[in-house]
């Protein structure tokens, strides 16, 4: 398979973790900001393989881990109304609130449907007139394309009865957060693939133009991740600070001009409520005015539930880098994937769910 196989190389990769050995003479730290790229760091085994100075941290990049409790409370009140359909992607059916989960309150009989895109929440809406059926818009740069065009569909075929609960979050205004916190240390930044195919390499260009940080973008099989955090090491050897695209099959310079175009019609920036990170500026997208009666919010006039923390769970502190989920009191006694107290242990891509299955001890 080309442009697989040469990227699952383990000659390269073995060659390229003797040049970070060789590099690596002192403690690194390089945040991944991204949920699959932590679960391909520990699917493949590359924390064992890299010497104990690189320090790999997962940041804020798992969309059902960063969505706050708030917002599954406010979801999980929905569901109590008759004349509601909710519809999610699966793992957020699963996310604990602070009583229950959407996936509790459907097997109590709510109308709660898991679905696989936002464009078939728009057919549902149109096969249930008597309904209002929301989409948990939950997710990155790269399901915002997708949630957009589904706004745009249900306006032209004038399907009213179809809104969005908005948690639509964007990148790079959060990683420059990360890097502004004082008592977080990062040495560099192996940046989202995903999210990068869509918005490309130029929002990132402040990590190095104001802050020195080398970044790289990097694809997702372990000769890409390895190659990404060598060009890491080199840039901190030489003390260069650039964003270099690794992942240039798939991300180019601008991005997807037209997946942004479809993001620019219908949403607009915001600030957006990170779990554990708060409340941030430019985080965040909205419904532009001339979509507003698809906000869900605003149409049935309710009032998003308040934010409370599920009680012992950590994982606002995780999602910055700051400790591990071996440092949460709950971590595999009270809360497994079987019986998840918090976000990051639901999601596959959730940074307690990969400590969980793969065990490692740091
Ligand atoms: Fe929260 Fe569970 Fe992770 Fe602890 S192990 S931080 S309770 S998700």
């Amino acid at each position: 398979m080309k442009y697989l196989t040469e990227f699952r190389d383990p000659g390269l990769t073995r060659k390229l973790v003797q040049k970070i050995e060789n590099m690596a003479d002192k403690e690194i730290t390089i945040m991944e900001v991204c949920g699959t790229h932590t679960m391909a760091i520990f699917k493949s085994g590359l924390r064992q393989l890299l010497p104990h100075q690189i320090r790999l941290i997962s940041g804020p990049g798992c969309p059902v881990c960063v969505t706050p409790q708030s917002y599954i409370d406010t979801a999980i009140q929905l569901t109590e109304r008759q004349d509601v359909i909710i519809t999610a992607f699966g793992d957020m059916l699963r996310v604990p609130g602070t009583e229950g989960s959407l996936m509790a309150q459907k097997s109590k009989g709510r109308d709660v449907r898991m679905v696989y895109s936002p464009l078939d929440v728009v057919q549902l809406a149109a096969e249930n007139p008597q309904k209002e059926v929301i989409f948990l818009a939950v997710g990155f740069e790269t399901t915002a394309p997708t949630i957009a065009l589904s706004v745009e569909q249900a306006k032209k075929a004038n399907i009213n009865n179809y809104s969005i609960l908005q948690s639509i979050k964007t990148m790079p205004n959060t990683m420059e957060e990360l890097v502004r916190e004082e008592d977080i240390q990062i040495d560099g930044f192996l940046c989202p693939g995903h999210v990068s195919a869509v918005i490309g390499v130029k929002p990132y260009r402040f990590l190095s133009e104001k802050y020195s940080l080398p970044a790289v973008i990097a694809g997702f099989e372990p000769t890409d991740i390895i190659m990404g955090i060598y060009h890491i090491l080199d840039m901190l050897d030489k003390k260069e600070s650039q964003v270099r695209n690794e992942y240039t099959r798939l991300v180019t310079e601008d991005g997807n001009l037209k997946a942004l175009e479809m993001i620019e019609r219908v949403f607009e920036e915001t600030a957006s409520v990170w779990r554990g990170l708060g409340s941030i500026e430019g985080t965040g997208l909205r419904l532009r005015q001339d979509y507003e009666s698809y906000d869900t919010v605003k149409k049935l006039g309710i009032q998003a539930a308040p934010e409370q923390p599920a009680k012992g769970c950590i994982c606002g502190e995780i999602l910055k880098g700051k400790v591990s989920p071996l440092d949460c009191r709950l971590f595999s006694t009270k809360c497994t994937p079987e019986t998840p107290v918090g976000a990051c242990m639901v999601s596959e891509e959730g940074t307690c769910a990969a400590y969980y299955r793969y065990k490692p001890n740091h």
